[in-house]
């Protein structure tokens, strides 16, 4: 068992001036809370999060990042509370523990492979301290190490296919390809002893021979370079098990085959001496064209550098050889825990600025990734999540953006459950409609059978998809009610025609008026009917032009009224779901103006009056002719509205008064005073105002005159 002063003395060696006390605390917490825990392998608990620790600190990480790692299990294993580390450790050591626990709460079924993806997204999302994951990544790779203590095959299995589908390729997305590879070569040697055997014996068999041969590779390099006068470091190895593997399957390929199983990497000082060394390889070994690569020349997005090359080696046989720099090669093995780690003067919070700029454009080295603009897309959904991910409660994964909500869930499982959602419970509490769902809440709906959905709804779904159901919900709801309307009125104007609507309403003349006048079809027609788009009377004119409609055409006319002031472009300012080209006319009770809350109702065949919600005269309407509707994004125009000023009388007080109007460009349309007893006037002036917002800055002006007593919308 590694001991808690040889983790500090690591520490002292990359960080000299280091503040140890919080790791020390945090040993001292961890034993006493760990305290009679013990590990599978018999040891004892605290084994593990002190080689947690100090994993994390071959990775160079700060001091908080390892006390951390010493506290990893202790909210999830012991009675310690993450009030208990607050107080004692910090906000951001709290923070971070938080994170570790609710990541190593989920549950995954790892059969639904398919969700892998989704599932290391999730985790990504959760974290919002990438810290939390090199926590979890170093918590794993030991407990993969120590995969061997559990009792049943299947067991380790499981975990060993959770680690293949989940945590490596976290790993790999974050660089860090140390962790990655032995991740996946532990984790393959238990998903697959059958292959990993195989392999291994394949790899070995002509052990000496290969051994020979890369000794003699090896030396045949050094010397070209030394005689250079090149100070280099060379190695070959052959590679991973499981990338052998992967690359047999993947390409359908016997052992021999795959014939870079053995790869060269040349360490050198300086990048003139590396495209030197490059220069000489080349002369001796004629290298393969387009299978060099120049990441030196061209960083990939992650800062990764290096040469690559393939040349056809001593014996004609294919070999890869990469070329790089020192500091070249640390970035290459740690990734993003290389830009995480402390270095001199400057601590890791500053540090992480330019780590996030970093991760922005991180592009995973490994091939196993197909499209690397679609793994950028990914990268930048994990690392900024603007995406959350929670469980059915099947506990299958769902994608929604930040801020949805139970009923965004609901459409995205289905539109009728979206259509019936009555109520929601988020991790088995019941909630509102309206509540902010996490990343890892298990979500269940409720649903009633004839509920439907509100308008109200619109205002905090966050997804399309709910956005246009729930439209289109509404729409065919209005459609179906001004139907409805539309005939009743053609009823009665046919009726006084002596003709009869119902009869006639599935004829192909009806069909053929329906298109004349421009309708998709005889239901759209009466619909418009209803919305007073048009008149019954144009319809009977088109059916039976003798029947003289003259007379009562004046009378209906009448019952229609036009608006007056066409230029206003009032009607520009509403939007009603789904239709257009609609009358729309604007209470006189309430004046609503655009930013004011509002209601909508048809009237008979006279179109929609808005109303301002909670306008009296609107309360006494008929529910059933309720209609959604809201104001347009830029309502254009202009809109009267009337304000009640008290003020004392005042020579010169109305002239002060229009010239604030004036100034605010808001136009005077009408007038009245009326002078009281008490010296006081008070007047009614009707205004013309673009929105809500004008006329608020029109009325704190007009209170700044002296003698104004009140204002107040009328
Ligand atoms: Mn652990």
């Amino acid at each position: 068992m590694i001991r808690i002063t040889e983790i500090i003395d690591k520490i002292y060696d990359y960080y000299p001036d280091a503040d140890v006390d919080i790791v020390e605390r945090a040993y001292i917490f961890s034993a006493k809370v760990h305290e009679g825990q013990v590990r599978l392998s018999g040891e004892p608990y605290l084994s593990h999060p002190l080689e947690v620790a100090s994993l994390l600190s071959d990775m160079h990480l700060d001091t908080t990042s390892i006390a951390c790692g010493l506290l990893h299990d202790v909210v999830e294993d012991t009675h310690a509370t993450i009030e208990d580390i607050e107080t004692l450790f910090g906000k951001d050591a709290a923070r971070i523990i938080e994170g570790v626990t609710k990541i190593s709460s989920l549950s995954f079924d790892t059969a639904k492979a398919r969700q892998a993806g989704n599932i290391r997204k999730m985790i990504l999302a959760m974290a919002d301290d990438i810290r939390v994951i090199l926590i979890k990544l170093a918590d794993r790779l030991h407990n993969t190490r120590t995969l061997n203590y559990h009792k049943t095959e299947e067991k380790k299995k499981l975990i060993a296919q959770e680690t293949l589908d989940i945590y490596a390729p976290i790993a790999a997305r974050l660089g860090i390809f140390w962790i990655k590879k032995e991740l996946e070569e532990l984790s393959f040697f238990h998903t697959n002893p059958e292959a990993y055997e195989k392999i291994q014996q394949l790899v070995s068999k002509n052990q000496t021979d290969r051994e020979v041969y890369v000794e003699e590779v090896k030396n045949t390099i050094q010397d070209i370079l030394h005689h250079a006068k090149l100070n280099c470091t060379v190695t070959g190895r052959h590679k991973q098990f499981y990338s052998i593997y992967q690359k047999m399957a993947a390409q359908n390929l016997a052992f021999d085959q795959v014939y870079d199983i053995i790869a060269f990497r040349v360490i050198l000082e300086t990048v003139p001496q590396c495209y030197e060394a490059l220069g000489l390889l080349h002369s001796k070994w004629r290298p393969i064209l387009y299978k060099f690569k120049d990441y030196i020349g061209f960083p990939k997005p992650n800062g990764y550098q290096s040469l690559h090359t393939t040349v056809f080696g001593p014996y004609g046989e294919r070999m890869e050889i990469q070329i790089r720099t020192r500091a070249m090669d640390q970035v290459a093995n740690s990734g993003i825990a290389a830009h995480w780690s402390y270095k001199e003067g400057k601590t890791p919070d500053e540090e992480s600025k330019n780590t996030f700029a970093w991760i922005q454009n991180l592009v995973d080295q490994d091939e196993s990734y197909g499209d690397p603009e679609e793994f950028l897309e990914n990268v930048r959904i994990d690392l900024f999540p603007k995406d959350i991910y929670v469980f059915t409660p099947n506990g299958e994964v769902k994608n929604l953006p930040k801020g949805a909500t139970p009923i965004d869930f609901a459409y995205l499982i289905h539109t009728e459950l979206g259509h019936q959602c009555s109520g929601a419970k988020v991790n088995g509490r019941m909630v509102q409609l309206n509540h902010t769902l996490h990343s890892g809440d298990i979500i269940e709906i409720t649903t009633f059978k004839g509920h439907h959905p509100s308008p109200d709804w619109l205002a905090y779904v966050k997804t399309g998809k709910a956005r246009s159901r729930i439209r289109q919900w509404i729409k065919k709801q209005e459609t179906d009610r001004s139907i409805s309307l539309g005939r009743e009125i053609c009823e009665k104007a046919f009726r006084k025609h002596k003709l009869n609507f119902n009869e006639m309403i599935h004829t192909r003349e009806m069909e053929q008026a329906a298109r004349d006048l421009n309708f998709k079809n005889v239901d759209d027609l009466v619909a418009h009917i209803g919305y007073g788009k048009i008149t019954p009377l144009q319809l009977i004119g088109k059916l039976a032009p003798d029947v003289k409609t003259k007379k009562e055409e004046t009378l209906f006319t009448k019952l229609i009224p036009r608006r007056k002031d066409k230029k206003s472009g009032q009607s520009d300012g509403i939007v009603v779901d789904g239709l257009d080209d609609i009358l729309i006319r604007y209470g006189q009770c309430c004046q609503p103006i655009p930013g004011d809350s509002i209601t909508g109702y048809i009237t008979h065949g006279a179109g929609i009056t808005v109303h301002r919600q909670g306008c009296l005269n609107a309360l006494k309407m008929n529910p059933e002719r309720q209609i959604h509707v809201q104001w347009k994004e830029k309502a254009t125009g202009t809109f009267p509205v009337k304000l009640n000023v008290r003020a004392y009388d005042k020579v010169g007080l109305l002239a002060e008064i229009s010239s604030v109007l004036s100034q605010m460009e808001a136009n005077v349309v009408d007038v009245n005073l009326e002078s009281k007893k008490d010296k006081m006037v008070n007047g009614f002036f009707t205004i013309s105002v673009k929105n809500f917002d004008h006329l608020e800055d029109v009325i704190t002006k007009l209170k700044k005159i002296d003698t104004i007593q009140e204002i107040s919308r009328a």
